[in-house]
């Protein structure tokens, strides 16, 4: 099996990786970032971050196109373009999923999954927003001057220039998400991607300019999070930061914002419940709770790390994900095989290996080993603990790997207590045949999503994002839209009233 790439991804790899600023191409003059493939530890090629003078650039850039070509575009027009951008992701799904692989390790057919299904799909529900963005008008009751007659408009404003910064996991998802409808508010963007994974912004860029999209309404910086992540978050020619990462450099970026208060919304990490009771359908349960925390290696904001079991059905729901995850084969993503890619870095493989000693050392039993896979590659098995109790350090943080955490259950109120006792609420899945139950639990979950007899059930439509300290604001859906929008009244006096 071979896994090199393709004829197409070799020559994107091997052309110049430049930064889009006011719909011209320009050179990186910052550091230099190495990209490396994480299934085999080879250099895939060399990207230039902007310059903090180039990222002044790019934002004026936005700026200028905030109040000109892409303001005078009304929604309809806007749609149009964003509708093209989805047509163009779909067809080239193939070379961008390759991409994403070869630059974070993902199984290909993932990788695909996530342009295809997630990134086009965002595109073409918020290109229909574009032309249905409405305020509201009313007589509002204005005691203080009863005689006169006023009429309130309302408008929705875009709320300006955005800076997106996005992680690594899923590129092609994670700019979608903040682009698609920015755009469709009629924000303008100046895009950072992640350090680790830059190379799908560039193919991101290309369809701007072939969907026809007007220069500066869109822009691409490369860089690192320390010097122009932080650049943007500070930035007070930037309206709105939209983040996407962990919860550490969310705080962060809280703290950069506050000299010219910008608006700031927070896509952050997540320790989300899978819970089962024991009239769960269990043959459903043990392949759904297994790849609710093993995919994408675990590399994923919504997995469901932890697994409360109740006692009347733990030894066997356990076991039964045990012996499902020793099934998944891990390896390169290009290999058709695979189920789970490398870790995205030798120091996050370094991690999860530190998580599960300290696991062990608190009192829980490996069930399943995780496999340490010799390199090239930063690969690793999925691993299993049973005996895991409320407050231990692996149940209460983030570890962004293969790594579920069991925990046994016998009480409805303990249990929930137990679910809401982390710092996280992102998502989280109640399994029962028990309709009653079913919404009696989810609704007591302190998360922003909750699946019954599903886990992660992600669309364009349904609103996405954290309690607590996984997030600030909502994406997806209307909810999504929102978050780029501003509300103005404008009071109009008619005179006096008839
Ligand atoms: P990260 O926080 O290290 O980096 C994310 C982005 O922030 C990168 O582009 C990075 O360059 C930038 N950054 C780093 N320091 C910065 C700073 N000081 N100022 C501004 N920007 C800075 O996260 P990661 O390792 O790339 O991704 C993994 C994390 O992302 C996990 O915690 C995961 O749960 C979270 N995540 C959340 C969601 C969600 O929707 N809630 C989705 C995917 C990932």
């Amino acid at each position: 099996m071979t896994t090199a790439p393709s004829a197409a991804a070799r020559a994107f790899l091997d052309g110049p990786h430049r930064l889009l600023i006011g719909g011209e191409w320009v050179d990186g003059q910052g550091r230099t970032i190495a990209v490396e493939n994480p299934a085999r530890e080879d250099a895939l090629t060399e990207v230039r971050a902007a310059s903090l003078d180039q990222l002044d650039q790019a934002v004026s850039a936005a700026r200028s196109a905030l109040h000109g070509d892409w303001s005078r575009l009304g929604g309809r027009d806007r749609g149009v373009i964003l509708s093209r951008f989805a047509d163009l992701l779909e067809a080239r799904a193939d070379l961008i999923g390759e991409v994403m692989t070869l630059d974070n390790g993902s199984p290909l057919a993932s990788s695909k999954m996530v342009v295809r299904h997630l990134a086009a799909e965002l595109f073409r529900y918020y290109a229909g927003w574009a032309s249905k963005i409405a305020g509201d008008s009313f007589q509002p009751s204005l005691t203080a001057r009863p005689t006169l007659d006023i009429m309130v408009a309302t408008v929705r404003e875009p709320i300006g220039v955005v800076g997106a910064i996005v992680p690594w996991n899923a590129p092609p998802g994670m700019i979608a998400l903040k682009m698609a409808p920015a755009l469709a508010a009629g924000c303008t963007v100046v895009l950072k991607t992640a350090e680790l994974a830059p190379l799908v912004g560039d193919l991101f860029a290309q369809i701007w300019i072939d969907a026809g999209g007007p220069a500066g309404a869109f822009n691409l910086v490369h860089g690192h999070g320390e010097d122009i992540g932080a650049a943007m978050a500070a930035h007070p020619l930037i309206d709105k930061i939209a983040f996407t990462g962990s919860t550490a450099v969310g705080r962060k970026i809280v703290d950069a914002a506050t000299g010219n208060l910008k608006k700031v919304s927070l896509e952050l990490g997540g320790k989300s419940p899978v819970i089962v009771f024991p009239d769960a359908d269990l043959d459903a349960v043990i392949p759904a709770a297994a790849m609710a925390c093993y995919l994408s290696t675990g590399q994923q904001c919504m997995a469901g790390s932890r697994l409360f079991l109740h006692a009347d059905i733990h030894d066997r729901v356990a076991e039964g994900v045990a012996a499902f995850a020793k099934t998944l084969t891990v390896g390169d993503g290009l290999d058709p095989d695979t189920v789970l890619g490398p870790m995205i870095s030798a120091r996050q493989k370094a991690r999860v290996l530190d998580y599960i000693a300290i696991a062990r050392a608190e009192g829980a039993t490996p069930l399943l080993e995780s496999d340490v896979i010799d390199g090239p590659g930063h690969f690793i098995g999925p691993a299993l603990l049973t005996d895991v109790t409320p407050g231990m350090r692996i149940e209460q943080e983030e570890v962004f790997g293969p790594v579920l955490s069991v925990i046994r259950f016998d009480d409805e109120d303990a249990v929930i207590e137990a679910v809401n006792g982390t710092p996280y609420g992102l998502s989280g899945s109640v399994w029962t045949r028990d309709i009653a139950r079913a919404l009696r639990v989810a609704k007591r979950v302190d998360s922003g999503q909750v699946g019954v007899n599903i886990h992660a059930a992600m669309s364009a439509e349904t609103p996405f994002g954290g309690n607590r300290q996984s997030g600030w604001g909502r994406e997806f859906g209307r909810d999504g839209l929102d978050g780029y929008l501003k509300t103005k009244a404008i009071s109009i006096n008619l005179g006096p009233k008839p």
